[in-house]
Order: structure tokens, then C-alpha cells, then sequence
């Protein structure tokens, strides 16, 4: 069946100014990225903050245009839309932020904030919207009689809550979640997790998790997408992909998480500039298996079910036991 989303050849740079405001340069935020996203599914996208998840994300609703590359939304190309058409396709793609405190509007109660896309894409008869804001309401876990309550009143995971419910009044068919629980306490962050892995699988949406957080991207996703600096690495089933990487950098990212058992040695270094990332093999200057071949030639992903983009193609050398582990 066609993809919900088809995503092909995206690039986007970001001009870099010095200090007198000169041009410097450009951040390579996103630097060739074809994905296609089946409906119904869960995409969770992983990798270090300025991998370049987040613009990623806002590519895909056409928040931002690309500067080469095209996005389909069912079928349709978005950079091609006229301005009205792309309001109108606005309707079934939202997207969640990961602030809640900026989020919504201070000066709207509850009621107005999950009203106002029932209106914008008149979604119900005016007489009919206090009955669908207290049926939002109710589906994230809210009492309707909150409706008349202002955004300060509530907690940050009440807060999150809301702005769910506002993101699911325009009945969207994708959900975008750009780190939706990490501004939670770490006690709110698995229930607002099991309820959007509940809404999504009532509801058939579509999502994308754009996550640094292994843990919650194993809970909910079906398939994982690892960025790193503007690329896709590594892409597969969720199961394959954190139980059995087959990138360096993923499984250095996985043997990061407390607990998970993995054993790779931790990655060195910063991760580079991408105002000039490294030739070749993009993770070159900090894998543990670079070999002269890596430093010259960019590997390509494949369409591969868990595909990689690694010259070793998943063969790696078996983790080496940390020094201490020696000595136990
Ligand atoms: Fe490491 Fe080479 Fe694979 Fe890049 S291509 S991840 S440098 S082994
Ligand atoms: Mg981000």
C-alpha cells in the first residue's frame, strides 16, 4: 500500500553568521534523507540533540521547506501545495511539542485552546464543541468540568495532556511527538507514554517520536529511524534494531542506557561540527572500527528491512569488555 508519508532525498542547510553577522558558513541539519512511513505505524527517530531530529520533524509537516528533496502526504507533494491547500492539509498532521509551558496560550482557558482547531477546520457545529472539548478531555485522562480552568492551573503532565487533546480535535491522521515527555518529571513521563501508545492504537494514528530516550522509544515504537549529524544510520524494526544494532553508533548509544546489557565501549569525542562534518563515513572521527576506506566513502543506508549504513554491514568485532570488567 502507498506510504502516508514518503519522504525523498531532503536536505537542509541553516546559513551560520559570525559575530559581525558575516555568512559563515551553513549547519548541514539534514543531509539526504528518504523515509517512507506506512500508516498506522510508529516511527520513532533517535540520535544526540543536534543530530537533526527536530528539523527533520518539521520538514515533514512542511513547517520548514526543504532545500532539495520532497515530501509526500498521502500521495500529495506538500512543497507544492498552494498556501491555502497546505492550511487545509494541515488538518491531519499535528504536531506535539516539548515544552507544554510554551505550548498553549495563557490568556485561553482549556475549553478555547482544544475549541480553536475544532473551529479553524470546522470540525462540529458550534453547538455541539463544549460537547466534543469535554469528550477530548475525557480521552486523555482529564475531567471535563477542567474546561473553564486556565493552562497555569495544572501541572506539567496535566498541561501535556491538554495540549494532546488540542492536537487530536482536528481528527489528524499523523502525530508528530518532538520529545513530548522530557520536559515531564521522570513519574508523569510513563503515563503520558501509555497514553499516547493507547490513543494511538484507538485511534490508528500515525506517529513519529523524535526521542533521545531509548527507553521510551522502545516502549511505543514499531520501527526506529538513529540520526546522526543530518543522516539516517541505521533503520529498522524496534526489536531488531535496540536488541540486535548494527551500527556503531547505535550500539554505543544503546550501551549508554543503565541497565540495557549491551557491552560497547563508550564513544569518544565530541560529536563534530556540522557546519563542516566529516568526509566519508559521517561517525568516522569517533568509531571504534574506522578503517581507512571510512574516512573516504560515504556508506549508503539500502533498502534493507533494518538497514545500515556502514561499510561492515553489521559484521562488527565483538564488544571488548571494559578494562574494569577484566579486573572483576
Ligand atoms: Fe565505523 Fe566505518 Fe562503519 Fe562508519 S563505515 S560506522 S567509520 S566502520
Ligand atoms: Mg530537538
Amino acid at each position: 500500500s502507498e506510504p502516508l508519508l514518503q519522504l525523498d532525498g531532503l536536505t537542509k542547510k541553516f546559513p551560520v553568521r559570525d559575530a559581525l553577522g558575516r555568512k559563515a558558513g551553513a549547519v548541514h541539519a539534514v543531509d539526504g534523507v528518504s523515509l517512507s512511513i506506512t500508516e498506522g505505524e510508529t516511527l520513532a527517530i533517535v540520535g544526540e540533540s543536534g543530530c537533526g531530529k527536530s528539523t527533520l520533524g518539521r520538514l515533514m509537516l512542511n513547517l520548514i521547506t526543504p532545500d532539495t528533496g520532497t515530501v509526500r502526504f498521502a500521495g500529495q507533494d506538500l512543497t507544492k501545495l498552494s498556501a491555502s491547500a497546505l492550511r487545509a492539509r494541515r488538518r491531519d498532521m499535528q504536531l506535539i511539542f516539548q515544552d507544554p509551558f510554551a505550548s498553549l496560550d495563557p490568556r485561553m482557558t482549556v475549553e478555547q485552546a482544544v475549541a480553536e482547531p475544532l473551529r479553524l477546520h470546522s470540525i462540529v457545529p458550534r453547538s455541539e464543541e463544549r460537547a466534543r472539548v469535554a469528550d477530548l478531555l475525557s480521552r486523555v485522562g482529564l475531567r471535563p468540568e477542567l474546561a473553564r480552568r486556565w493552562p497555569h492551573e495544572f501541572s506539567g503532565g496535566q498541561r501535556q495532556r491538554i495540549a494532546i487533546a488540542r492536537a487530536l480535535a482536528s481528527q489528524p491522521k499523523l502525530i508528530i511527538g518532538d520529545e513530548p515527555v522530557s520536559a515531564l518529571d521522570v513519574s508523569v513521563q510513563a503515563q503520558v507514554v501509555n497514553l499516547l501508545s493507547d490513543l494511538i492504537r484507538d485511534l490508528g494514528l500515525t506517529f513519529v517520536l523524535i526521542s533521545h530516550d531509548l527507553g521510551v522509544v522502545r516502549h511505543i515504537a514499531d520501527r526506529v529511524a538513529v540520526m546522526y549529524l543530518g543522516r539516517i544510520v541505521e533503520l529498522g524494526p524496534a526489536a531488531d534494531v535496540l536488541s540486535a544494532p548494527k551500527h556503531p553508533y547505535t550500539r554505543a548509544l544503546l550501551a549508554a542506557v543503565p541497565g540495557h546489557g549491551t557491552k560497547a565501549p563508550p564513544i569518544e569525542g565530541d560529536v563534530p561540527s556540522p557546519i563542516s562534518p566529516p568526509s566519508g563515513c559521517r561517525f568516522h572521527t569517533r568509531c571504534p572500527f574506522v578503517e581507512d576506506r571510512c574516512r573516504v566513502t560515504s556508506p549508503d543506508l539500502g533498502s534493507a528491512a533494518h538497514a545500515v549504513a556502514c561499510h561492515l554491514d553489521g559484521r562488527l568485532p565483538p564488544a571488548t569488555p571494559a578494562p574494569d570488567r577484566l579486573a572483576g
